[in-house]
């Protein structure tokens, strides 16, 4: 069986060095806001090239408090991408501002070239998301922004260490949203969140709001939330940030095996705009007949997943947004014919060539 991912093996790849950061903070007797969060916000700013970096509870959370942060909330209008994961478009819809929609691109990136028609009086952000692994035209989103006096959140839960010309993802507009969900491409061992952002003020209302709403202890100026990493997480993340560059170049050299291997029409290969680095959080193909292809490689071994089978514009508990399926059709074709490849950092080179021999056969 070659799994989809195996966290797992991801985290053999570094198991001691993981389990040594765990028991210092287990011993250190401090749990909550404690020295390992301080150090992994100022290496994971550093590794970005932001001024700061506030560690939060989840990506979602990011999400949510960096539009509140904003001071965006009803009344008000985010531009999206109609292709993406739901919690890009859930800190929007927490704060009770809405989101409009901007279809996909080749890349199955937001098109920046449809962002600038959706701009109304009403728009307070744009919120491109770099999706599986490569940035949306940033040259072009903080055009539009900055001639219309925009916002940019930019969601980089996909995207640890990608880079736009040269630009770390995570290091443009106002505030930019990260997560650590297992199997992103930078991992904790649990739920975990951060925003990065060259703005102190910005930095210093999303800290508050993470910690209830205070600066200091128990004298509550706003009204906030918990959202604070914990320091085992803190610990774990700050080995996981040392190998970064070494998973994602384990990924990237799978996604390269998989595009000079896999020669088979019944299938769309990715593609990566030149000027987007890819570190291939996923390895996304497309194929007419999904049903019959998973069926397949699922008789041959070979798991996969589809990201994600039903748009946010699309989904149930977005139904009085009153969108219909088939407005946006490069989002509604990703959504119908995507097919998720097996690719981590901890792939057998075997594996990787089993999922080819296997494709090849179909
Ligand atoms: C994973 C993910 C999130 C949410 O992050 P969590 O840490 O799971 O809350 C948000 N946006 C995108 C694009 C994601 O892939």
């Amino acid at each position: 069986m070659i799994d989809f991912v195996s966290t797992k093996r991801n985290y053999a790849l570094y198991q001691e060095e993981y389990e040594e950061a765990a028991l210092r903070a287990f011993r250190s007797g401090q749990y909550i806001l404690g020295p390992e969060m301080e150090r992994f916000e100022k290496e994971f700013a550093a590794y970005i090239g932001r001024k700061d970096c506030v560690a939060l509870n989840s990506g979602t959370d990011a999400l949510i408090l960096a539009v509140r942060a904003l001071g965006i909330g009803p009344g008000d209008e985010v531009i999206v991408p109609a292709g993406t994961y739901i919690a890009s478009v859930l800190g929007v819809t927490e704060n009770g501002a809405a989101p409009v929609y901007a279809d996909s691109n080749e890349y199955f990136v937001m098109d920046a070239d449809r962002v600038e028609k959706l701009v109304t009086a009403k728009t307070k952000a744009i919120l491109p998301v770099h999706l599986y692994g490569q940035c949306c035209d940033m040259d072009k989103i903080m055009d539009i922004a900055q001639r219309h006096g925009l916002y940019v959140i930019e969601d980089c839960a996909q995207c640890h260490g990608s880079a736009y010309k040269g630009k770390k993802a995570g290091s443009f507009g106002q505030i930019s949203c990260f997560s650590f969900y297992p199997t992103k491409p930078l991992g904790a061992l649990g739920d975990a969140g951060a925003v990065t952002t060259d703005d102190p003020e910005l930095a210093k209302k999303v800290r508050m709001l993470r910690n209830y709403g205070s600066r200091v202890k128990y004298y509550n100026e706003i009204i906030g939330v918990n959202s604070r990493m914990d320091e085992v997480q803190a610990a774990i993340l700050s080995v996981g940030l040392k190998h970064l560059e070494e998973m994602n170049a384990r990924r990237i050299d799978i996604g390269k095996k998989y595009l000079a291997g896999i020669k088979n029409e019944k299938l769309r290969l990715p593609r990566t705009s030149p000027d987007s680095s890819n570190v291939f959080h996923v390895f996304p193909v497309c194929v007419e007949d999904r049903e019959d292809f998973q069926q397949y490689l699922e008789k041959e071994g070979v798991h996969t997943l589809v990201h994600y089978p039903v748009p946010p514009y699309a989904a149930e508990c977005y139904r009085d947004q009153g969108h219909q399926k088939g407005e946006f059709p490069m989002a509604d074709y990703i959504a119908d014919h995507e097919v998720s490849l097996p690719i981590y950092a901890g792939m057998s080179g075997e594996d990787v060539q089993g999922v080819i021999d296997v494709i090849n056969r179909y």
